[in-house]
């Protein structure tokens, strides 16, 4: 078992330790970017010092070379979420992961009246790419409601539910809020039989994993999902890089995302033909550092990081930092409290008279950073009747000390504006 510090492992993330331009950095919005160990920054650097070539093309010594470190990578990916190596393709990030399937594969399938199953609780990347299709498709989006008393999706029964039906063709969903932080009921219970029915219906499911992939195991083969969807840069690898995981079972009917040098088979004047994947789906020199760096994030997460561990160590955050709001008369705290304190990464705040935008700048000025908006998630915050929040997002390198020193800073910013 390994030990869990994470005092020790902040000093593995240089940029936590800048003190040039402020006397103190506190990293805590971690939900939108993770930062990155001084281990996979090195090897970006050795990486271009070393080894940087193209892949697949050239039959040069470096060639070769970088091709075994990329596919090591995807290799290294697949083992991490229990795919196979073949299911597992680099895109740029989450965002381009969802617009993959919803422009190689749901746009040939829709039909109008057709309809693709979302959640309230969607990021804009899992929603807009799903909205413009039906727009155009004049098919329809149906919605998960969002319990309001509870946060969660505990009034959905997708057994008894006829919300995924005959028509529904695909179900694309959240796993975890980047507002609220978890929702489903009873960990994967919900999520599981969800994804029975929509296969029972002959619909496809589509999870969002960009806040899950760093703290959560995901298993896809447990879960039978059809494609999901992650970002190197929220589990400590670098900008650039995601994967979509696409079931093998869907590679005769997924097609290419992008055309171009690389994917293909054969090519003459009038026709074409597809290497088989992942090779058909990365169309073009793909980001090649960026995924042999994201393999580097995975050997550091899986030589250091407990996901159990750290679980307890970020609901620990979330609860102490809850203990200290509450204190604070101004602040009203978005979200399930109890579940936040026991399974949360992440608490979303408003403070009475102070708008998020401002509350997020002064505490920047004072070593702080944390996310104001709506967080990418207009309808969402819409619904809970706010129109913007501040979060604080913990990661493995966050402590006591960091929740210390921003509850005091709040108290500063929210006594000025008082003045
Ligand atoms: N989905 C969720 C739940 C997110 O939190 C984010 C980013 O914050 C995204 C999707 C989009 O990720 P990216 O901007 O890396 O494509």
């Amino acid at each position: 078992m390994k030990n869990f510090d994470a005092e020790k492992l902040k000093k593995d993330f240089p940029i936590l330790h800048k003190k040039s331009d402020l006397y103190r950095f506190i990293y805590l919005d971690n939900a939108a970017t993770t930062q990155k160990p001084k281990f996979v920054i090195d090897f970006i650097k050795n990486f271009y010092e070393r080894y940087n070539a193209n892949v697949y093309r050239s039959i040069h010594d470096l060639g070769e070379e970088v091709t075994t470190l990329y596919e090591d990578a995807r290799a290294k990916i697949a083992k991490f979420i229990n795919a196979d190596t073949q299911e597992v393709i680099f895109t740029s990030g989450t965002t381009e992961s969802i617009n993959f399937v919803a422009d190689a594969w749901l746009a040939e399938n829709l039909k109008k009246d057709n309809e693709i199953v979302i959640t309230q609780a969607e990021h804009h990347a899992n929603f807009l790419p799903w909205l413009r299709l039906a727009q155009k498709k004049d098919s329809k989006i149906k919605f998960i409601d969002l319990n309001l008393d509870t946060f969660s999706f505990n009034n959905f029964d997708p057994d008894t539910s006829d919300l995924i039906n005959e028509n529904t063709k695909l179900v694309a969903i959240i796993h975890s809020s980047n507002v609220l932080g978890d929702i489903w009921d009873k960990q994967e219970q919900q999520l599981k039989k969800l994804i029975e029915k929509a296969h029972k219906v002959g619909a496809k499911v589509l999870l969002d994993c960009a806040q899950t992939i760093s703290r959560k195991k995901i298993d896809v083969k447990d879960l039978d999902v059809d494609f999901i969807a992650f970002s190197g840069h929220k589990m400590i690898g670098p900008t650039g890089i995601g994967v979509l995981f696409i079931k093998k079972e869907m590679h005769e009917v997924v097609e290419p995302y992008r055309v171009g040098g690389s994917m293909v088979s054969f090519v003459a004047w009038n026709s074409a033909s597809w290497r088989k994947a992942p090779n058909k789906y990365e169309a073009g020199t793909p980001p090649i550092a960026q995924a042999i760096g994201l393999g580097k994030a995975i050997d550091y997460l899986n030589q250091y990081i407990d996901f159990g561990q750290l679980k307890i160590h970020e609901a620990k955050l979330c609860s102490y930092l809850i203990d200290g709001l509450q204190k604070i008369k101004e602040v009203k705290i978005i979200g399930n409290i109890e579940r936040l304190k026991t399974e949360g990464h992440l608490v979303c705040f408003v403070v009475d008279g102070i708008h998020a935008h401002d509350v997020s700048a002064f505490l920047s000025k004072d070593g702080i950073s944390v996310r104001s908006g709506n967080h990418c998630a207009q309808p969402l915050t819409e619904l809970l009747g706010i129109d913007s929040s501040v979060r604080v997002s913990f990661y493995l390198y966050n402590t006591m000390r960091d929740v210390d020193i921003f509850l005091e800073s709040l108290e500063k910013v929210i006594n000025f504006f008082k003045k």
